[in-house]
């Protein structure tokens, strides 16, 4: 959640390279957005505003001079956690009497406790958020050393941040801290430093890049000269080196080309994804996986596997479990994140558990692998981005590579995930020597896939049409079993992500333990019913809905009778069939969207990186 930006050099223009990186950090969110610019001399400007970048940046042309210098600054995109979206709740955020400024990624569980405590003590609040009261809580524990005062209130605070601190006691320094929200530190040749909380945002600026890890402190500050800048880094307080490494992507510039949207864009970009995902990791004239892809993953004896996930991962995850036991022959089950933190977690020497995230620095997920790690869990990784948390703490891992996804809600990603789950399962399945005959044929349809989606792609009348007939209706039932019914779960999500409509899923089967109730012919339902193990259970759930009055859209590569309007699907296999529904489903959620006039590339209260707890 929420992105961060800092810069400091001695001459230049401080708010223009700030809002340049704030744009490049909005998918992490955009309720609001501030900055603050500084210079030696202590003359310090802070300028907020509620809305997208966008409007920061207009505020901003309009009130700075170019006669005026900043050499330094912090910025901020925020997703609101605590307090609502309003100008004040903004970041940057300063104490009571203006010393301490700072931008905050994350959430202080204490704030409360230490709120009330500091107005005992006459403190007084402009806001509602927890990060005003770290401000604060600085102003309260100064004592002349500015690293030692923010040490003292990292001790007091309880997690999870990144932060960037400046204060006018200091107006050469910027002080950087990160507990488990993410935080990269970065500089180039001519001497010009960055933070950010990615490193897209970076592209271009900088060649150098350290990343921090939990724990670690980032003092920056001018040098002895007072022309040069030096910087130092604790680790958890001690004097640390850091390793330094290389940008390996000049620009990560992206661009929509010639699509309407982002969305548009990475729907139509999964062929060729998915392609890019097989190279190397799969011969299709051998049917061989190779092993390397799998990072030093011998070891055969893993009896069960476990997912943990969140959002759209999850969905991608119980597809999986179908797979591994389905075609493993291993016991897998799914979890959500959040939850199964929360449970008495035993672990076995013979289970894997396996970690995703689509934005690479779920909070909730590392939160898991953390502590599997601390029981001595094996773990696999399947990371977009080579130096991500999770693919740092992972014991092996399968690196994707699907390139940066912009939009806000995923679509790419979520393929790229199916993908590189089925490329496990079949590893595992390679591994343990089970039906040489069935794994060739998964094998030739797998090799089909980006053929078979450059099909749906091709011709999108159809689900325009659908889409204008859908786009009357407010609620929706989503239906599917089996391979069908996280996809049927990942459509659901989809739709409310891009259009707030209401909508609802359900294994079919299920529709008679009582939500056949509500279908009535104000409730479309959508059923995924291409022709697998479960078609004929589906066309009796649709029956059943049409004895009730309800519209069927199905998507499928049969015509079934009865329904209202099928979408096809090129015909394939039980395990290949997801990578084709979910597909429809996503350029369908986007006609309904674009028809409804919804801002597709930025829908409300979403964030790409979900990275507070
Ligand atoms: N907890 C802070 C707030 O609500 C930061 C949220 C964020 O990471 O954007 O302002």
């Amino acid at each position: 959640m929420c992105g961060i930006f800092g810069y400091k050099w001695q001459r230049h223009d401080a708010q223009n390279i700030l809002i340049h990186g704030l744009e490049r950090l909005e998918y992490r969110g955009y309720d609001s957005a501030g900055l603050l610019v500084g210079n030696p001399d202590g003359n310090f400007k802070l300028i907020r505003s509620v809305g997208k970048v966008s409007n920061l940046a207009n505020k901003v042309a309009k009130e700075f001079s170019n006669k005026e210098t900043f050499t330094m600054g912090i910025a901020h995109t925020r997703r609101a956690t605590h307090g609502g979206i309003s100008e004040e709740n903004t970041h940057p955020h300063h104490d009571k009497n203006k010393h301490f400024y700072l931008v905050h990624n994350g959430i202080i569980e204490n704030y409360y406790k230490l709120k009330q405590d500091l107005i005992t003590k006459w403190y007084t609040f402009y806001g509602q958020t927890d990060s005003e009261v770290i401000a604060n809580l600085l102003e309260d524990q100064r004592n002349g050393n500015f690293m030692e005062t923010v040490e003292n209130v990292l001790w007091m605070i309880r997690w999870a941040y990144a932060l960037l601190i400046v204060s006018t006691y200091a107006p050469d320094e910027i002080i950087a801290v990160r507990l488990w929200s993410p935080l990269l530190f970065s500089y180039n040749e001519r001497g010009e430093y960055f933070f950010s909380s990615d490193k897209q945002a970076l592209a271009g600026y900088a060649d150098k890049l350290i990343y921090l890890d939990d724990g670690d402190i980032v003092h920056l500050k001018g040098g002895n000269s007072g022309k040069e800048t030096d910087y130092q880094i604790k680790s958890n307080g001690v004097p640390s080196e850091k390793k330094i490494e290389e940008m390996d992507i000049q620009s990560l510039e992206a661009s929509k080309w010639e699509y309407k949207h982002f969305m548009l864009k990475e729907i139509f970009e999964q062929p060729n994804i998915i392609r890019r995902i097989f190279k190397w990791r799969v011969d299709f004239r051998t049917n061989f996986l190779n092993a390397e892809a799998f990072h030093g993953m011998q070891d055969e004896k893993f009896k069960k596997i476990i997912f943990v996930g969140c959002g759209t991962s999850y969905n991608a995850w119980c597809v999986g479990t179908y797979r591994m036991e389905n075609l493993a022959g291993i016991d897998a089950s799914c979890e959500i994140a959040s939850e199964y933190e929360y449970k008495n977690i035993k672990v076995s020497d013979d289970t894997l558990y396996v970690f995703i995230s689509q934005s690479w620095e779920t909070a909730d997920s590392i939160e898991v692998l953390k502590m599997i790690k601390q029981k001595w869990g094996h773990t696999f990784g399947i990371v977009n981005v080579v130096w991500s948390t999770i693919s740092r703490l992972t014991d092996y891992g399968l690196f994707t590579r699907w390139g940066v996804e912009i939009w806000v809600a995923s679509t790419k990603a979520f393929s790229a995930q199916i993908t590189c789950i089925l490329l496990l399962a079949l590893f595992l399945w390679q591994k343990r020597g089970l039906s040489k005959a069935r794994y060739d044929k998964i094998m030739i349809e797998l090799s089909k896939v980006p053929i078979m989606i450059e099909d749906i792609l091709a011709d999108t009348a159809t689900i325009r049409e659908v889409a204008t007939t859908l786009s009357k209706y407010k609620n929706f039932f989503f239906l599917g079993r089996h391979y069908q019914l996280p996809i049927a779960r990942e459509s659901s999500l989809k739709l409310k992500e891009i259009t707030y409509l209401h909508s609802e899923s359900y294994p079919s089967w299920e529709l008679k333990h009582w939500p056949l109730a509500l279908i009535d012919k104000n409730i479309p339902s959508v059923l995924f019913a291409p022709n697998d193990l479960m078609f004929e259970k589906n066309t009796s759930s649709l029956q059943e809905i049409k004895a009730r009055d309800g519209k069927v859209i199905t998507i499928s590569d049969k015509d079934i009778h009865n329904a209202d309007r099928n979408i096809r699907v090129p015909s394939t296999i039980d395990e290949i069939y997801p990578f084709l529904t979910a597909v429809v489903w996503q350029l369908l959620a986007y006609h309904v969207a674009d028809i409804l006039g919804k801002d597709i590339d930025k829908p409300r209260n979403l964030a790409k990186s979900v990275t507070v707890k």
